[in-house]
């Protein structure tokens, strides 16, 4: 019995061990079976804070739509692990076997491929809005043109089955949707409002405006594709769902929504500070800027320097005779129409001079030589050291005055430098002068000149004479009285010297005058009567012509106001010069303000402008031709025939009256001939619609000639000579 009762212990408490050990492994799988739940891939997109997006700190992806579906996963006994779809949207995700299950969706659509899909309960109620750019009103949702992000496809295919009507455009991006949105592409905007509460925080957003009145709310559902396994799946996840309660719910959204501040991107700081920013590299570039034109100037000013060092004598300032070659060549290319000379100066006996009053004396007189004439040379001329005592100097060609002047302030001072210092000696200066010619001007050879100037100082030396020699004194005497007449034009018409000349011009057919020439008249005070022949070619040639025909065109209106207020109506024709024209870029207008100012007509003054000028410069002589004649100027082309015809121009120019030049017919070639071109020229100016005038008219001979080929307006000495005003008025 005993052993009975111990057998039957002993199965008793075997059992209770084996239940005991049974006891503790239900508990440990219970408790492992807790920690080792089911895993689930939820694939979610990570475009749209606070409902997906990538926290900052962790990396992981996270938001209210993960939160809420971890909680309801939990619930259902699975371990979700959220990963970011990698497909273009939700609905390509759904084909991919990677994830379990793909969210949010509003309803069930089918995937990229076309299959079936199934979706859980409603996790929670979305809200969704629309924003407009600054619409107060918006057409209804069935009529609206909706943008919508291409990552919410299934989300606008359940709008699109709520409004049928609604015309859904989808964009790749936010930025891409706002645009269409300004452009009017779309009338607003679609999306989930807690991403509209995050996105309308970016500055360059914060203008949109949401509409709270066209707000809607979507379901927010977890889908995958429809089969037997994923039905038991869904399944069991709304039965998690149903025990997600509103409050957690609430705390999930509050969690997301109240702590999620927008973070500002880099083109935020660029909208919201762009001024600021771009002062600030402004200023940058402007301070790198100054300081490599500071380098830069810094550079230039050494070299400039360097330069002066190199075309610079150190003793007296002069330049050296590198630096004074390369001189005279810039200034003769700048000024080709410029009068020049080169003088090479020689003091007598410098030797001497520094060998009795010392090194010092002569060298103090080397500088006030170079500084005397300094004072009186120009930026258009220079003076170099070539060695020792030997100064070259170039000078604009000088009159009378100037040289005055030269021997006033330089040579006379020179000659007694020491006579002032209390010593018995004179110094003695030998000056070669070569005038420059217009083929110097053409081949530059600063050399070549330097040699002429030293022959003709040589010739000083070898007569033992002081003072100047020119090398070419014909050219010396023609530039000389040049430059008297050019250098004296602004005196000369201010003084009365330059008068204004009219010679008539006559119809044949009536013996009226028709009109008059005006034509100036010098007489210099020097030089007494200076034919025009030669003054006009060297003022054009010095660049005065147009002061001279500003004050002709002056007189000549002054005379015929005077006239026209004395009852005289009278024509007068003035000579425009092709440098005129380049002087005045608007010479027409000139002439135009010209004859407002004095009250009279336009067809009181007739412009003559040479036929070689239209040769010389087609293009700008036409175009000046059309302006005078549009502001009714009638345009001559003079001295026509006188060497220069191109016949071909006077199709190319409009010009109302031809001045036939006969001066210039008559001494060459057969006369028999010339009439024969004389007829013939007119006739073709005829035909062509132009008007005729002959100047030159010497004889009766050749004014009837005229008249019998059909040119009865003529001028010339067989009628009358120009004359002067007094005496052109006194003619009926
Ligand atoms: P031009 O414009 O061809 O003027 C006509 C020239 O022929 C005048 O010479 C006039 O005196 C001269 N002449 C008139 N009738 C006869 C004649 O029957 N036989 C001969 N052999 N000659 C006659 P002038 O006054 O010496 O003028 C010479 C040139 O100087 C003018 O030729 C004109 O080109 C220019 N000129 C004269 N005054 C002015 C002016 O105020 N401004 C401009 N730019 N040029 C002027
Ligand atoms: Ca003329
Ligand atoms: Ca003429």
């Amino acid at each position: 019995m005993k052993r009975t009762m111990v057998f039957r212990w002993f199965i008793a408490a075997f059992f209770c061990v084996f239940i005991l050990m049974l006891c503790p492994k239900v508990d440990i799988e219970k408790v492992s079976g807790e920690e080792s739940r089911d895993s689930l891939i939820v694939g979610v997109p990570d475009d749209r804070c606070p409902v997906f997006y990538v926290d900052g700190e962790s990396g992981e992806v996270t938001g209210i739509g993960v939160d809420l579906m971890r909680a309801a996963a939990e619930n259902a006994g699975f371990e979700a692990k959220f990963i970011i779809i990698e497909e273009k949207n939700l609905k390509e995700a759904l084909d991919n076997e990677k994830y379990d299950v793909i969210m949010p969706f509003g309803s069930a659509i089918e995937s990229a491929l076309g299959r079936p899909t199934i979706v859980t309960d409603n996790l929670i109620q979305t809200p969704f809005t629309l924003v407009t750019t600054n619409k107060t009103t918006i057409p209804p949702m069935n009529e609206l043109k909706v943008g919508m992000l291409k990552s919410l496809s299934g989300g606008a295919e359940t709008v699109k089955e709520l409004y049928p009507g609604v015309d859904i455009s989808m964009y790749e991006n936010m930025s891409d949707s706002v645009e269409a949105l300004r452009s009017g592409k779309v009338d607003a905007l679609l999306h989930n409002s807690y991403v509209w509460s995050y996105l309308l925080q970016k500055p360059a957003y914060s203008k949109l405006k949401v509409h709270p009145s066209a707000m809607f709310s979507m379901d927010f559902r977890v889908g995958t594709l429809d089969n037997a396994d994923n039905r038991v799946l869904i399944a069991r996840l709304n039965s998690g769902i149903e025990r997600l309660t509103d409050t957690k719910r609430q705390a999930i959204v509050l969690d997301h929504t109240s702590r999620k501040l927008y973070k500002y991107d880099l083109s935020d700081y660029l909208y919201e500070y762009g001024v600021i920013i771009t002062l600030g590299l402004l200023l940058c570039m402007m301070m790198a800027a100054l300081v490599v034109m500071k380098a830069r100037t810094t550079r230039l000013e050494q070299e400039e320097k360097m330069r002066r060092m190199i075309d610079h004598d150190l003793l007296t300032g002069a330049l050296s005779l590198n630096g004074f070659k390369k001189r005279v060549e810039e200034l003769l290319r700048e000024y080709p129409d410029v009068p020049y000379i080169i003088s090479y100066n020689n003091i007598k006996d410098f030797k001497f001079i520094n060998e009795s009053f010392g090194r010092n004396a002569g060298d103090d007189l080397l500088k006030f030589w170079v500084n005397r004439s300094l004072d009186l040379l120009s930026d258009m001329e220079a003076i170099g050291r070539l060695e020792s005592d030997h100064f070259a100097v170039l000078r604009v060609m000088p009159g009378d005055d100037k040289l005055d002047r030269d021997n006033e302030h330089v040579f006379a001072p020179m000659r007694n430098f020491f006579t002032y210092r209390g010593k018995d000696i004179k110094v003695r200066i030998r000056s070669g002068v070569y005038v420059l010619t217009p083929e110097d001007y053409q081949q530059i050879d600063v050399e070549r000149m330097l040699d002429c100037a030293r022959i003709a100082e040589k010739k000083l030396r070898e007569q033992k004479r002081d003072g100047f020699e020119i090398y070419n004194p014909t050219q010396w005497e023609k530039g000389k009285r040049i430059a008297e007449i050019v250098n004296h034009i602004p005196v000369a018409l201010g003084s009365g010297e330059i008068r204004v000349w009219y010679q008539p011009q006559v119809d044949f057919d009536s013996g009226k005058i028709i009109g008059a020439e005006a034509l100036c008249r010098w007489k210099h005070v020097q030089l007494g009567w200076i034919s025009p022949k030669e003054f006009i070619p060297a003022l054009e040639e010095a660049g005065h012509i147009y002061e001279l025909d500003c004050f002709v065109w002056e007189t000549v209106c002054r005379d015929i106001r005077r006239w026209n207020e004395a009852g005289v109506r009278r024509r007068i024709s003035v000579n425009l010069s092709r440098c005129d024209i380049l002087a005045n870029g608007n010479v027409a207008e000139y002439f135009n303000e010209l004859i407002k100012k004095y009250g009279i007509d336009a067809d009181q003054l007739h412009i003559e402008i040479t036929e070689s000028a239209y040769v010389e410069e087609k293009e700008l002589l036409a175009e000046t031709t059309d302006k005078l004649r549009a502001f009714g100027f009638a345009v001559e082309m003079d001295d026509f025939g006188s060497g220069y015809s191109s016949l071909n121009m006077l199709k190319e120019v409009a010009v109302d009256r031809i001045k036939l030049d006969l001066k210039f017919q008559d001494d060459t070639g057969n006369p028999v001939m010339g009439n024969i071109i004389i007829k013939h020229i007119v006739q073709m100016i005829r035909e062509l619609g132009m008007d005729v005038i002959s100047e030159g008219v010497e004889t009766g001979e050749k004014a009837f000639f005229l008249k019998e080929y059909g040119c009865t307006e003529m001028q010339g000495y067989y009628f009358y000579k120009p004359m002067p005003c007094e005496e052109f008025e006194k003619l009926k």
